[in-house]
């Protein structure tokens, strides 16, 4: 894929906002760790900070020091360049306070150029770090697991939390196929889990737009579905095969960062993870905070929003096949706010000021916002009905997850049934985001 035509430049958009997103390079090949050399060589970075964790390392680590080797003179028996490293030995990295600390800590002074080895969580990081010095940044992906690479957000956990700050953006994402090929398949098929939760996604931010007037932009949705298809397109051949191994094939990894890659610009030009990040992804968040509080082993991102996503699904397909009574559910309208702040205290524990802080400052569980939404959803369910027909049906989705080998139920990870049903109602408290969880609320089918 071209990247060329979405980087580096602006568009002035039909929606009235100007797009941009400036990446200077985005690599995705066979030996695309070797570009470091050139990227160093071009820029003239003198003083460098590799990040990494034992696993990533071990996986790109040592490729990505020799590229950098590659690009050392040597002049009166000083090296060019100097390398400082640091690498997470925590076995679960958790991106907070603690770690960042640690890196902010480790960060030689004068460092222009952070280069992260790793995905999720060190690249979070990174992107925060590099931007706070004013370096410049360059993520080599060692799982193509997640579609935060060329996104403007990070997702940390702040005071037990979990929090999106906007980051700077990568200059540089190297996904070099034969690395990303070697990851472990459930990290490549939980990539295209949080590529398959866009579907979800973009359903809730279209309704926000129909009920909301939030902002919508029809180009940025288009290039989520080609995020989408770009994915969906490398699985669907192998639905109902009974072996994963096409997750390691060259052309399905590659369409799979790909697609990571084009999600996570989308969310750059929107400048928020609007367009990327729906009722879907807060079940996610709430899961990882509830296994966070419990310090359970966690789950990858992608692994959970795709679980999320079928399960946001069907409750799709429920609220269409009951067809919500407006009438009644206005005259059920009730927000007990105690009863619901001791809820929040229960579920959300450290962090439930936070949450109680949100409701406050935006009202959106409020009688009158809830019968303002509803009037205008009632008003206009035909049209909502057109949004939410654009959803794949849930077993479609359970096949392409199932041909992965990917746990498909909440259950599969380890997340009990109450902990989903309390998700379902309280995962919406996180953020201030209408969609399903928020219109399930609203028409008392979850309250
Ligand atoms: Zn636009
Ligand atoms: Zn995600």
């Amino acid at each position: 894929m071209d990247f060329s035509e979405y980087i580096n430049r602006e568009i002035k958009c039909g929606c009235g906002r100007i797009h941009k997103c400036y990446i200077k390079d985005i690599i995705i090949k066979d030996n695309a760790v070797k570009e470091i050399e050139r990227i160093i060589d071009d820029n003239g970075y003198k003083n460098i900070f590799i990040v990494a964790d034992t696993n990533t390392w071990k996986a790109a680590g040592v490729q990505t020091l020799k590229a950098i080797e590659s690009a050392m003179r040597e002049t009166d028996g000083r090296k060019s360049i100097k390398v400082t490293k640091y690498i997470f030995k925590d076995r679960e990295l958790i991106p907070d306070e603690k770690s960042i600390g640690t890196l902010i800590i480790n960060v030689p002074e004068g460092c222009d150029f952070v280069i992260a080895v790793g995905s999720g969580t060190i690249n979070d990081m990174c992107k925060l770090i590099s931007g706070r010095i004013n370096a410049d940044y360059c993520i080599v992906a060692t799982a193509p697991s997640m579609d935060g690479f060329a996104s403007n957000v990070s997702p940390l956990i702040i005071n037990h939390l979990k929090t999106t700050i906007e980051t700077k953006i990568p200059d540089y994402i190297i996904g070099d196929i034969e690395i990303l090929r070697n990851a472990p398949k459930h990290m490549i098929a939980a990539g295209a889990g949080d590529i398959i939760g866009k579907y979800v996604c973009l359903t809730d931010w279209k309704l926000a737009n129909l009920v909301n007037k939030e902002y919508y932009c029809r180009e940025m949705e288009d290039l989520v579905r080609k995020s989408v298809e770009t994915v969906v397109s490398t699985i669907r051949p192998y639905i109902g095969s009974d072996n994963n191994d096409f997750l390691r094939n060259k052309k399905t990894v590659e369409g799979i960062m790909e697609g990571l890659v084009l999600s996570g610009i989308a969310m750059s030009y929107v400048g928020n993870s609007r367009p990327a990040s729906g009722s879907e992804h807060h079940l996610s968040h709430y899961w990882e905070m509830m296994f966070l509080f419990e310090g359970r082993k966690m789950v990858p991102h992608g692994t959970k929003v795709a679980i999320g996503t079928l399960k946001t699904i069907k409750l799709y397909e429920k609220l269409r096949r009951r067809k919500p009574d407006f009438n009644q559910a206005r005259e059920n309208i009730h927000f007990d706010k105690k009863k619901w702040e001791k809820e929040m205290k229960r579920v959300y524990r450290e962090a439930a000021d936070k949450v109680i802080e949100l409701e406050n400052t935006c009202k959106k569980n409020s009688d009158e916002e809830v019968g303002r939404r509803l009037d205008i959803l009632d008003k206009n369910w035909g049209r909502a009905e057109k949004i939410m027909d654009t959803l794949p049906a849930s077993d479609y989705i359970e096949d392409i997850l199932k041909a992965m080998g990917a746990p498909y139920k909440a259950k599969h990870v380890g997340v009990e049934k109450e902990v989903l049903k309390d998700s379902i109602k309280y995962a919406k408290e996180l953020r201030n985001r209408y969609g399903l969880l928020q219109i399930l609320f609203d028409i008392g089918m979850y309250k």
